[in-house]
C-alpha cells in the first residue's frame, strides 16, 4: 500500500496563482508541496525569439504596479525580465459608436508605467525558474484525481496512486476547480453571452507602448502592446475581442484577410492596417463567484475563487491580490507559531479578498451593460461622462491609480 507524504501546506495547481503563492510560502519556512498537472519541462521550455505573430504565446496579462512588486518580493520579476514583458505609459478607451474617450497617462499619475504585458506562459517559467531554487517541493505531471479528509488532515490522490496530506490546502486548480467541487463550496455563476477571441497581430503602426480599447454594443476590443525583437519592435500587438457569442461565430469563420479587415476597422484604424494575425482561439466567457473561499483547512485562490470578465484585464491582478493577503496572514501565523489552518487567519482571508472581488466583478458587470445598451439616453450619458470624466483631473486620477494599482510618488 502506498504511504502518505504530509505537508504543512498543499497547493493545488502551478498556474500564475498557485505557484506564487507556494513560493511564497516556501520562503516563509513552510513544509510546501506544488501539485501541477502539466509536465516541469513542458512548463519551463525556453521562448522563442518573437519576430513573427506566432512566436507569441496567445493568452497575456495585463499586470498591475501591484503584481509586479508581488512578483519582485518573489524574486520572480528580473527573470520575467530576461524574457520578455512590455511596459504600457497610455491607455486609451473609447465608445465605438460614439464620441466618448478618456486618456490616461503615467505621467499625469506620476508613475513611470501604468502595468506591463506579459505573456502568461512567460510568467509561469519564471515562477517555476525561481521555484526550483527554493524549498518548494514541486509535484509536476501530477493530476489529482480524488479528495479524502479525516479530522485532522486535508489530502488528495493523485492519479499515479500517490497519496498526499496537508494540514492546510490551497486550491489554485483554476475557474473549473475540481477541489471545489468535491468539497462542495457554492459558487454564484452566469454566462454572458459572449466569446473573447484571442490572438496576435502585427500592425503598420507602432502602438506607441499604449493599451487600445474600443467599447461596442456588442462587446469590448482591447488591443495590448507586445515587446517583439529587432526590425518590428513596436508592431505586435496581443488582441482580445469579446463578442456576443452569435458575433464571435461569424467572426471566427472569416478568412484572415477578412477578419484583419474588420478587426482593424473595430479599433478605429488606430494603428493602420493589421498586416499579420496569427491562429485565433476562442474563449467562452462565463463569471464565476464562490460564496465562500474558506472551510476548515481549505482555501480557494484565484481563478479557483472568481473568474472575470476580460475587459479590464483584472483576473490575474485578483488572483495575486489574494496571494499577497494569504501571504500576509500565513506569514503572521508562522511568527506566533500557529497552525496554517487556524479558523480565524482563514475568516481574515475571506474577509478582506472577496468584498473587494465582488466590488471588482461588479464594476465590470456594469461597464459591460452601461456599453450594450442602444438608448439614447444611455448613448448621451455614456459619451457626456466618458468625455466630462476624461477632463476631471484629480479625479480621474484618483481613479486610475486605484483602479490600475498604481502607487502616485
Ligand atoms: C481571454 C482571456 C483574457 C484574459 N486577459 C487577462 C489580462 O489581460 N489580465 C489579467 O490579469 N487576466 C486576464 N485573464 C484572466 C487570467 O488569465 C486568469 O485570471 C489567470 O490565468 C488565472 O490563473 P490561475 O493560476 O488562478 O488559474 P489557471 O491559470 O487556470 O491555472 C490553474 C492550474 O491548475 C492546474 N490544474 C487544474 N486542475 C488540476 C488537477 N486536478 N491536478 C493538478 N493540477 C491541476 C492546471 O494545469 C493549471 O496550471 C484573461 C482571461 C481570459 C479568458
Amino acid at each position: 500500500m502506498q504511504s502518505t507524504d504530509h505537508y504543512d501546506i498543499l497547493v493545488i495547481g502551478g498556474g500564475m496563482t498557485g505557484t506564487a503563492m507556494a513560493l511564497g510560502l516556501a520562503d516563509q519556512g513552510w513544509q510546501v508541496a506544488l501539485v501541477e498537472a502539466q509536465p516541469l519541462a513542458a512548463l519551463m521550455a525556453r521562448p522563442k525569439s518573437a519576430g513573427t505573430v506566432d512566436d507569441f504565446e496567445p493568452r497575456v496579462s495585463a499586470l498591475s504596479a501591484a503584481s509586479q512588486a508581488l512578483l519582485q518580493q518573489l524574486g520572480v520579476w528580473t527573470l520575467v525580465q530576461q524574457d520578455r514583458h512590455c511596459n504600457y505609459q497610455g491607455m486609451v478607451v473609447w465608445d465605438a459608436e460614439g464620441t466618448g474617450r478618456v486618456r490616461f497617462d503615467a505621467t499625469d499619475l506620476q508613475v513611470p508605467e501604468l502595468g506591463t504585458i506579459v505573456e502568461n506562459r512567460l510568467l509561469v517559467r519564471a515562477l517555476f525558474s525561481r521555484a526550483q531554487d527554493s524549498g518548494l517541493r514541486i509535484i509536476d505531471a501530477a493530476t489529482v484525481t480524488r479528495w479524502q479528509e479525516t479530522d485532522r488532515t486535508r489530502g488528495v490522490h493523485l492519479a499515479d496512486g500517490r497519496k498526499l496530506s496537508a494540514t492546510l490546502v490551497i486550491a489554485a486548480d483554476g475557474a473549473q476547480s475540481r477541489v471545489r467541487q468535491w468539497v462542495g463550496l457554492p459558487t454564484r455563476e452566469w454566462d454572458y453571452g459572449q466569446q473573447a477571441i484571442v490572438c496576435t497581430v502585427r500592425t503598420a503602426h507602432h502602438h506607441e507602448h499604449t493599451a487600445w480599447q474600443s467599447f461596442a454594443r456588442t462587446g469590448p476590443l482591447a488591443f495590448l502592446p507586445l515587446q517583439a525583437s529587432a526590425d518590428d519592435r513596436g508592431r505586435f500587438c496581443s488582441i482580445v475581442w469579446s463578442q456576443d457569442t452569435r458575433e464571435a461565430q461569424r467572426l471566427q469563420q472569416l478568412d484572415d484577410a477578412a477578419f484583419v479587415a474588420e478587426l482593424a476597422a473595430a479599433i478605429d484604424h488606430q494603428m493602420g492596417a493589421v498586416e499579420a494575425v496569427s491562429k485565433r482561439f476562442g474563449f467562452p466567457l462565463r463569471q464565476r463567484h464562490a460564496k465562500r473561499y474558506i472551510r476548515p483547512g481549505l482555501a480557494l485562490v484565484g481563478d479557483a475563487a472568481h473568474s472575470i470578465h476580460p475587459l479590464a484585464g483584472q483576473g490575474a491582478n485578483l488572483g495575486y491580490s489574494d496571494v499577497r493577503v494569504l501571504l500576509d496572514e500565513l506569514g503572521r501565523a508562522r511568527k506566533q507559531r500557529l497552525a496554517p489552518d487556524d479558523p480565524l487567519l482563514l475568516q481574515r482571508y475571506q474577509r478582506r479578498r472577496k468584498a473587494d472581488n465582488l466590488t471588482m466583478m461588479l464594476a465590470m458587470e456594469g461597464f459591460k451593460h452601461l456599453f450594450a445598451r442602444d438608448e439614447l439616453p444611455v448613448r448621451w450619458l455614456r459619451n457626456t461622462g466618458l468625455r466630462w470624466f476624461d477632463r476631471a483631473g484629480i479625479l480621474k486620477h484618483r481613479i486610475a491609480a486605484e483602479a490600475m494599482g498604481v502607487h502616485r510618488g
